[in-house]
């Protein structure tokens, strides 16, 4: 306890050791990304709880960095060389999930996969579109992550933030019904703030709670890894799928099979990526896989980077790609395609600033 060092800032007590011990330094931000492209970031923290997230936020404020809110990083290009003022926090590890007197609270951090599995063994289907959706809770609430025709504003109940702007950093709720969901798009993209986990929907809380002591006692047999490596992710789900369907002397659900099939035929997790580069532009009418079909763009090459072989939204990195690589062959496409049908396809990518 030598070097605890209280100090007061803007009236409050903030104990310095404990920031330090949150902030790790010179952190290669590839092995937080899907697209495992980034380098190396002066500050990253990873808090377990939102008062370590205070914390870190306090750091920010204190030192005058800016705070960069992610999860999985599986929506992210991070720079080839990051801005030395970003301090990069991740949520991944926010993992609390309990039944309280308001509902079923599940942290930030929760995979959204994670839910699609306690759905499964909680009897119920509301989840299966979250199956091998790659992400965090925290993250499909702000861009409301979609499959298809199920999107997270069906299972989302009130979403718990803070407002980076609130001196207190107090936590705050708000219904779903006045988050402004819509295709992609929320309340939490127009604003600073960071959601902190969310009340999710249940039609039967005794079985939810079987659902999760079930689930969390499979977690200890199946071999965990960095879930920000897509390969890492497929297989931990599917086998937590296969695992949960074999004590239960059933075969895992006819849903589940179709995600894989599904995934699998357009190889989501064979190649390091992000997902859909572009948002659909329905007053288009067609998906931007087909518009860059059109184009013939797909695999088009540059540097490590190509437009990937099976889905014509999908830009891969092949091994050695850089971030510029893949900005390249985004600019690319949106210049095709404003050159072929008069739009500038909207990316769906998050791409952060780079130092130069
Ligand atoms: C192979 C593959 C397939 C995919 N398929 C789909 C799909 O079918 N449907 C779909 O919707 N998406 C899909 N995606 C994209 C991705 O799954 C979603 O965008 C997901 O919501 C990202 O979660 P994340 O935790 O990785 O977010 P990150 O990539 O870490 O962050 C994405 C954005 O969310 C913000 N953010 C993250 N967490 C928080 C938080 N707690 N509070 C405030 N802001 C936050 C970040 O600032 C950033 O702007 C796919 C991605 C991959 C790699």
């Amino acid at each position: 306890m030598k070097d605890l060092f209280v100090q007061q800032v803007g009236g409050k007590h903030v104990n310095t050791h404990k920031q330090e011990s949150l902030i790790q330094h010179h952190v290669n931000l590839s092995s937080y990304s899907t697209y495992e492209i980034g380098g190396k970031a002066k500050y990253l923290a990873a808090p377990e709880t939102i008062e370590e997230l205070k914390t870190v936020l306090e750091y920010a404020r204190q030192e005058k960095l800016t705070p960069f809110l992610f999860g999985m990083g599986s929506n992210i290009l991070f720079p080839d060389e990051p801005k030395d003022q970003m301090l990069f926090i991740s949520l991944k590890e926010l993992r609390e999930m309990k039944i309280d007197d308001k509902g079923w609270f599940v942290s930030a951090g929760i995979p959204m996969s994670h839910l699609a599995l306690i759905g499964l063994s909680s009897g119920t289907s509301d989840y299966d579109f979250c199956f091998l959706l790659p992400g965090t809770l925290g993250a499909g609430i702000y861009m409301n992550a979609k499959y298809y025709n199920r999107q997270i504003c069906d299972i989302l109940d009130t979403a718990l933030y803070i407002d980076m702007n609130d001196p207190e950093f107090k936590v705050q709720s708000i219904h779903v019904d006045t988050c402004d969901y819509s295709y992609k798009n929320s309340i939490f993209m127009k604003n600073n703030w960071i959601i902190v986990g969310g009340y999710l929907k249940h039609p039967d809380y005794e079985a939810l709670a079987k659902g999760m002591k079930e689930i969390s006692r499979l977690e200890k047999i199946v071999e965990y890894k960095n879930p920000s490596q897509l390969p890492n992710f497929f297989k931990y789900y599917t086998t937590l799928a296969k695992t949960w369907a074999e004590e239960n002397n059933g075969v895992v659900p006819e849903s589940f099979d179709n995600v894989v099939k599904d995934r699998g035929s357009k190889f989501h997790f064979d190649y390091p990526s992000c997902g859909s580069v572009f948002k659909n532009n329905y007053d288009f009418g067609e998906p931007m896989g087909k518009v860059v079909d059109r184009l013939n763009m797909r695999g088009t090459v540059y540097g490590g980077a190509s437009i990937s072989a099976w889905h014509g939204n999908m830009i891969v990195n092949q091994g050695k790609a850089k971030a510029k690589d893949i900005i390249y062959l985004v600019e690319q496409v949106k210049h095709s395609v404003n050159e072929a049908f008069g739009f500038v396809p909207e990316e769906e990518l998050i791409i952060v600033d780079s130092k130069s």
